[in-house]
């Protein structure tokens, strides 16, 4: 007698119908004084924030945001740096439903996989440059530099370099705010409240041309001195001992500073030179941001390791990953165990919503929009508009990426003396014009949805030139 198990079809329980998942509306006041009471937000004076109270976002769509009291904001940073495609794009959401009904969660630690992690992995490789053919996930770009140390240091002790310890970063630079993060990052308000630090890393100095070149330097020969420090900086410590040096293509959080063109060929050589590992951290440049689809491509160079995060799901999900050079990935992958990963590693459904992000950017020729018509348009827009502006020293940036200098003294390269403050005058008169502008310092950020039109470009940039002739005029200066 044979026994059959009976195939019993899989019901779709029925769609309730739509409940209010907008929870309970409540009054912006309601708002903020409950947030004010529960929330601790991230890289915040929690103190006068709660005085003055936080401006509540309850939707977006494109590229514009609107707050509790309905008024429509445009989102000039892409959230964080991240919302590529802009905001309610279906396909996203669909993907994520699909796969939270098909398998929500499996792990991929114990010889399993599944699906979504397997088709993200192909669309990576065949996106990325030839040489990067391998990918490791986790849940943000934090978490991908961390993993960036641990590879590096595998990498070593399977070529049976244990001394090469020491990677090496620049001050200014941000790679995330883990403690692994925050040691990387250049930042010096992070590392002093850090309780303690992760060892083995050491910082050069910044290709900042515009604040920190002295003299008649043009700004090619700067960046090629600036990267000769790296040279120095091995030679100081010994090649035998350095592991890696890590760097964002272009510095983004520091204030979308653009090294000019000598700086990472140099970099480069240095690194092969003296046999280092190169890390490029893409968080912010991967993903169209320049209008190549990585940033070490705009700047023509072949990073050892790349990380990745904000723009590979846009942001809808959390999800980072490291991209490995073969070079890198064969000597992982042939040297028994690597013992590193997260719960949610390869999260099927940060991985299903990653794939219809990429091919969104991929099939509606987004990236292609960026680097061709949008991003030159962009990039012209606002050198024509600000060109002899009485407080913008200098407009950095490619594609759809730009920093405006606010200075004191343009021509001269002389900066305000106490920048910060003059960015936190122009970025409130953005936020009361509705435009969302960043402000780091004295450098006013622009990094908006890659699916940005034209006449959202002209609106972004006539917002900004009002709230930086305000801060111009409230300054006395014309
Ligand atoms: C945002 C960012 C990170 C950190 O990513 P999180 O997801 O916030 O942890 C790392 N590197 C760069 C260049 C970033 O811009």
């Amino acid at each position: 007698m044979s026994y059959r198990t009976e195939e019993v079809a899989y019901v779709q329980p029925a769609v309730q119908p739509a409940a209010n998942v907008q929870a309970t509306q409540r009054s912006t006041a309601e708002y903020r004084a409950l947030d004010a009471a529960h929330h601790i937000h991230p890289f915040s004076d929690m103190g006068s924030l709660n005085r003055s109270g936080s401006r509540v976002i309850v939707k977006a769509q494109g590229v514009y945001l609107w707050d509790s009291e309905g008024n429509k904001i445009i989102d000039g940073m892409a959230g964080l740096w991240c919302v590529n495609v802009g905001y309610g794009r279906k396909e996203l959401a669909d993907a994520a439903y699909r796969q939270m009904q098909e398998l929500p969660f499996y792990n991929t630690f114990f010889k399993t996989t599944h699906p979504p992690v397997i088709e993200l992995s192909a669309m990576l490789a065949e996106l990325a440059p030839e040489p990067f053919n391998h990918f490791f996930y986790c849940n943000s770009g934090s978490e991908g530099n961390d993993t960036v140390l641990r590879i590096v240091h595998q990498y070593w002790a399977t070529q049976k370099m244990h001394s090469k310890k020491v990677v090496i970063s620049r001050k200014n630079g941000y790679h995330g705010s883990t403690i692994a993060g925050g040691t990387l990052g250049g930042m010096g308000y992070m590392h002093e409240q850090m309780p303690s630090k992760v060892e083995n890393i050491v910082h050069i100095d910044q290709p900042y041309f515009f604040g920190e070149a002295e003299g008649n330097l043009t700004p090619e020969e700067f960046a090629l001195a600036r990267a000769q420090q790296l040279e120095a900086k091995i030679l100081e410590i010994g090649a035998d001992n350095v592991a890696a040096f890590i760097g964002e293509p272009f510095q983004g959080a520091g204030g979308v500073i653009f090294p000019a063109s000598t700086y990472w060929p140099e970099i480069q050589r240095i690194c092969r030179k003296y046999d280092i590992l190169l890390v490029a951290d893409e968080v912010i440049g991967g993903f169209g941001r320049t209008g190549e689809w990585f940033a070490h491509q705009h700047f023509g160079f072949e990073p050892d390791l790349i990380t990745l995060a904000k723009g590979l799901t846009s942001g809808y999900v959390p999800m980072g990953a490291v991209g490995l050079h073969d070079r890198v990935a064969k000597a992982i992958i042939e040297h028994g165990d690597f013992n590193h990963g997260l719960t949610y590693s390869g999260h099927p459904v940060a991985a299903a919503v990653a794939l219809a992000n990429l091919k969104l950017l991929r099939d509606e020729k987004i990236v292609e929009r960026v680097k061709t018509d949008t991003g030159p348009y962009f990039q012209k827009k606002l050198r024509d508009t600000f060109a002899n502006h009485p407080i913008i020293g200098e407009i950095s940036g490619a594609g759809l990426v730009a920093g405006l200098q606010l200075a004191e003294d343009p021509k001269a390269r002389k900066r305000f003396a106490n920048g910060g403050d003059v960015g936190t005058i122009c970025r409130d008169f953005c936020f009361n014009g509705n435009l969302i502008m960043r402000a780091t310092g004295d450098r006013m950020l622009l990094s908006p949805p890659l699916v940005i039109n034209k006449l959202e470009i002209d609106e972004i940039v006539a917002k900004a030139k009002y709230a930086i002739d305000a801060t111009a005029q409230q300054l006395g200066i014309s």
